[in-house]
C-alpha cells in the first residue's frame, strides 16, 4: 500500500489558505502533526506563506528544522516539564498554560542561551489545555513578563473544536481578543500575539466576522485534508485540493458474495457488532491495506466512480465494486483520498510506504 502526497496540490492549499488569513490580518501556523510530521510537507507550507511551522511532537519539529524549514517552530501541545530542555532547542514557541512547566523552560533557555517565546492558553470552554481562572492568567503574564528573563510573553491563545468540541463563535473570539486587551492592560504593553484556534477557526475568517485583535491561527486540516470546510460546515470550497493525500492499495480478491453475512452474528475484531444490510449477492474485492493502517475505514474516499468501502478488518478492506466501471482483477489498484483521521494513522504507520509527487 502506498500513500501519495502531492505537495504541489498541499502547496496551493496553503497559499488558499493563507491568502485568505493575511488579507484579515491574521497569520498562519502550519500545523503538520496530522500527517505525521512530514517535513516535505512542512516546506510545502513554507513555501505556500505560513508564518509558523507546527506540530504537537518535537520530533516532526526537529525533523523539518533538519529539512531545511527556516520558519519559526511552534510547539502546540503544552509541553511537560521533563521536556524543557528539548522542547528550547526544537521549537522557538510554545503553548503554555502552567507557571511550574515555564519556570523549567526559562531555565533550560537559559542554558542554552535562548530566547524562548511563550503563548499562554487560555480556557475558554473547550476543556483541554488551558488557564480558566482570570486571576491566575494575569499572574501567569506577569510572571513571564517579569521574572522570565529567557522566555518572551508573545502573546495568548485558545483551543477549541477539540474535547468540549466548542465551536469557535465570534463571540468566543470577542471573548479572546477582550481577554488579550485586559491581559496587555496588565503588562502594560501591547501583545504580539492572539492565537485564535485551529481550522475550526477558519470560518470567521470567511464570513469576515474574526475580531481584528486575533492575529493568528494555527491551520493543520484546512490545508492537508481540505474536508471539514465543505462537508461539516457547509461552506463550499472549490478552491482547495481534497486529495493531497491518497492511498493506494492493492486488489486481492474480487468475488460475487452476499451482502449479509450467513451465520449467527457475535462481535467483530474490534468488539463492535455492525449491522449489515442485506442488498442481496453483488461483485465485492478486498484490498491490501486495513484498519492498522487507517484507523477508520469509513472517512476513505474511494476516488473511482461506483466503488464503496463496506468494512474492514486489521488488514483488508472489504469493497462493494458490484457498480465499478471497469471489470476489476486482483493486481489492480484502488485509490482513495481521505479525511483526517486516516492521513494522521496512515503516514505515521511504520509499514506505510510514503510517494511524493508535484
Ligand atoms: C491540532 C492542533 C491544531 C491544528 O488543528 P487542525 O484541526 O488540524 O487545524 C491547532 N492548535 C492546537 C493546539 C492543536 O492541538
Amino acid at each position: 500500500m502506498i500513500l501519495e502526497v502531492n505537495l504541489s496540490k498541499l502547496e496551493s492549499n496553503t497559499r488558499e489558505i493563507t491568502s485568505r488569513c493575511e488579507a484579515a490580518g491574521v497569520t498562519v501556523a502550519g500545523v503538520v502533526k496530522g500527517c505525521g510530521g512530514l517535513p516535505e510537507c512542512a516546506l510545502a507550507m513554507e513555501a505556500g506563506g505560513c508564518s509558523h511551522i507546527a506540530s504537537s511532537r518535537l520530533g516532526h519539529l526537529e525533523r523539518a528544522r533538519a529539512a531545511g524549514a527556516r520558519l519559526p517552530m511552534m510547539m502546540i501541545r503544552i509541553p511537560g516539564a521533563s521536556e524543557a530542555e528539548r522542547v528550547v532547542r526544537a521549537a522557538d514557541i510554545s503553548l503554555n498554560s502552567e507557571a511550574s512547566v515555564l519556570r523549567r523552560l526559562d531555565e533550560a533557555a537559559g542554558a542554552a542561551g535562548l530566547r524562548h517565546g511563550v503563548v499562554l492558553m487560555a480556557e475558554l470552554g473547550d476543556l483541554r489545555e488551558g488557564i480558566w481562572n482570570e486571576g491566575e492568567m494575569r499572574g501567569t503574564a506577569l510572571l513571564v513578563e517579569r521574572e522570565m528573563k529567557n522566555l518572551r510573553l508573545l502573546g495568548i491563545g485558545v483551543n477549541l473544536g477539540c474535547y468540549g468540541s466548542i465551536a469557535p463563535t465570534a463571540e468566543k473570539m470577542e471573548e479572546l481578543a477582550a481577554l488579550a486587551r485586559r491581559t496587555e492592560e496588565a503588562i502594560g504593553r501591547g501583545l504580539e500575539m492572539v492565537s485564535g484556534g485551529a481550522s475550526t477557526s477558519f470560518p470567521r475568517i470567511l464570513d469576515g466576522d474574526m475580531p481584528r485583535k486575533i492575529n493568528n491561527l494555527r491551520i493543520g486540516e484546512n490545508i492537508l485534508t481540505a474536508r471539514d470546510l465543505e462537508d461539516l460546515w457547509g461552506y463550499r470550497t472549490d478552491y482547495l485540493h481534497k486529495d493531497v493525500f491518497v492511498m493506494k492499495a492493492e486488489v486481492l480478491e474480487v468475488k460475487e458474495k452476499p451482502t449479509h453475512p450467513i451465520g449467527e452474528i457475535m462481535f467483530d475484531a474490534f468488539r463492535n457488532k455492525p449491522v449489515y444490510v442485506d442488498r442481496g449477492v453483488r461483485r465485492r474485492a478486498i484490498v491490501a491495506a486495513g484498519k492498522l493502517d487507517y484507523g477508520w475505514p469509513e472517512q476513505l474516499v474511494p476516488l473511482e466512480p461506483g466503488v464503496e468501502v463496506i468494512g474492514a478488518s486489521s488488514d483488508h478492506t472489504i469493497l462493494d465494486v458490484e457498480d465499478a466501471g471497469r471489470a476489476l482483477r486482483p493486481g489492480d489498484v484502488l485509490s482513495f483520498a481521505m479525511c483526517y483521521a486516516p492521513m494522521a494513522y496512515l503516514s505515521s504507520a511504520p509499514d506505510t510506504e510514503i510517494v511524493f509527487v508535484r
